[in-house]
């Protein structure tokens, strides 16, 4: 790995988040791209090597160095790091002390954000295509039929905005149905 010049000047050669080796890793901080040394952090290897340790505790004490530093980038790094460490005294602290513009604290914790799934009653997730059974009876709102629970509708439709809603087709017509009353078909 390369880091590039104006990157490594910004902070005097040093890793920008303990300050105390030389930077040697260049570290986009996602989910924004490497196009721009705004969306990056000059770091070191120990630093890298403990953002995929389980346990660096010890190590990120830096942090409360590096939470400080005027880069939108570092913030957020240091800020996400901090967040992953939270159970700890130490990090809590530093998380409640610093007043973090609220960009900068979105940026550092879209890391944690779980993407939206769309979850049968049983808790598989599913997705567009699969087929699913009805696990109880169904009326359906504005037609005069029902459709009797064990139904299987075939290739199912995700509604995008809802997770709790995918749209199938029973006795040719499309419904929504909600996701808490069909068991996916394996
Ligand atoms: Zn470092």
């Amino acid at each position: 790995m390369s880091i590039s010049a104006k990157l490594k000047l910004r902070n005097q050669d040093l890793c920008e988040l303990c300050n105390a080796e030389t930077a040697t890793v260049e570290y986009t901080v996602s989910p924004k791209n490497d196009d721009s040394i705004e969306n990056q952090v000059a770091i070191c290897e120990t630093c890298l090597k403990a953002m995929d340790a389980e346990d660096a505790d010890f190590h990120w004490r830096c942090l409360e160095g590096s939470i400080w530093n005027p880069e939108p980038s570092v913030q957020a790094l240091s800020y996400r790091i901090l967040n992953k460490y939270k159970e700890k005294d130490w990090a809590n602290n530093l998380i409640n002390s610093v007043d973090l513009d609220e960009n900068i604290q979105q940026w550092a914790l879209s890391a944690f954000e779980v993407p939206d799934v769309h979850k049968d009653a049983f808790g598989n997730i599913l997705e567009s295509g699969d087929n699913v059974v009805l696990t109880q009876l169904l009326n359906v709102k504005g037609t005069s039929f029902s459709a009797s629970k064990g139904t299987v509708v075939k290739k199912i439709k995700l509604v995008h905005d809802n997770t709790e809603q995918i749209e199938g087709k029973i006795n040719d017509q499309t419904i929504v149905i909600l996701t808490k009353f069909v068991k996916k078909s394996l």
